[in-house]
């Protein structure tokens, strides 16, 4: 461990979340249940503990790049995230047996890659200072960006533009799959991921914050709407075209009562 953190520090003075906090020398050599049952379905690496001094620990971790799909094609993790292999298996039976064959019926095209906007991180909740640690300092968390489909189109998770319909779906089964999921609609941080995990609470207690929006449609300048009521204002109002008359229908002319406007 204090030789990377020697080298980071020559190379720029920065050293990356996994170097600093991956301080037991050697992954297990023999794999954990987790890890056997993880091997078939996806591609990964078996990391050492996270064992800080502080609250940042876990055990049975992995760095998952790939997930094996049921046709025998791959979707891969970019970058390939770190993760306890109990968060890593969820995510990857998420894929498998959600959103690819979602993803089948409603847009016709394999999924190629999911977009990973973060896994472990050594921090604070939302990066609050005195806040509980993350459950990203737990390697229990992930937060998705989006897939990227076969065909080239992008499923970006919490832009308005991807298919509403396609949001829902995914939103509904990670609610199902995970223990927290967090959105747009839940806080100013997750305005533009998605974060999952897989967080324990008493009496089982979960969170589905992801709201799916519409995309806003423009509304005119005030501006502009009070000029043109002011030219409707000012424009002369069009009167009925006069009723032509018929040569069939002789003019009546009107008694000198129906003139004062009483009955005969
Ligand atoms: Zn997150």
């Amino acid at each position: 461990m204090k030789g990377l953190l020697v080298i980071g520090v020559i190379l720029g003075g920065t050293v990356s979340a996994t170097a600093q906090y991956a301080l037991s020398p050697l992954p297990p050599l023999t794999p954990t249940a987790c890890e056997a049952g993880l091997a078939p379905l996806a591609q990964f690496q078996a990391l050492p503990a996270i064992a800080d001094t502080g609250e940042c620990v876990a055990a049975d971790v992995v760095l998952l790049s790939g997930i094996a799909l049921p046709d025998r094609t791959k979707v891969a993790v970019v970058p390939p995230a770190t993760l306890r292999c109990t968060m890593a298996a969820q995510l990857v039976r998420w894929v498998r047996e959600d959103v690819f064959p979602a993803m089948q019926v409603m847009a016709g095209s394999a999924i190629r890659r999911l977009d990973e906007l973060g896994s472990f991180d050594c921090r604070t909740q939302n990066h609050i200072p005195g806040a509980r640690t993350s459950e990203h300092g737990l390697a229990n968390a992930f937060d998705v960006g989006g897939f990227r489909l076969a065909d080239g189109r992008v499923l970006a998770l919490t832009d308005v533009k991807t298919a509403k319909t396609w949001r829902e779906v995914l939103r509904g089964s990670a609610c199902a799959r995970f223990t927290t999921v967090l959105g747009p609609g839940s806080d100013a941080y997750h305005e533009e991921h998605i974060h999952l995990d897989l967080a324990e609470r008493h009496n089982g207690y979960r969170i589905c914050q992801w709201e799916v929006r519409e995309p806003v449609v423009e509304a005119k300048p005030l501006e502009l709407q009070s000029k043109q009521a002011v030219a409707k204002i000012g424009e002369p109002v069009p009167l009925p075209r006069p009723r032509p008359i018929s040569a069939a229908e002789p003019v009546k002319l009107k008694s000198k009562n129906a003139a004062r406007g009483s009955v005969e």
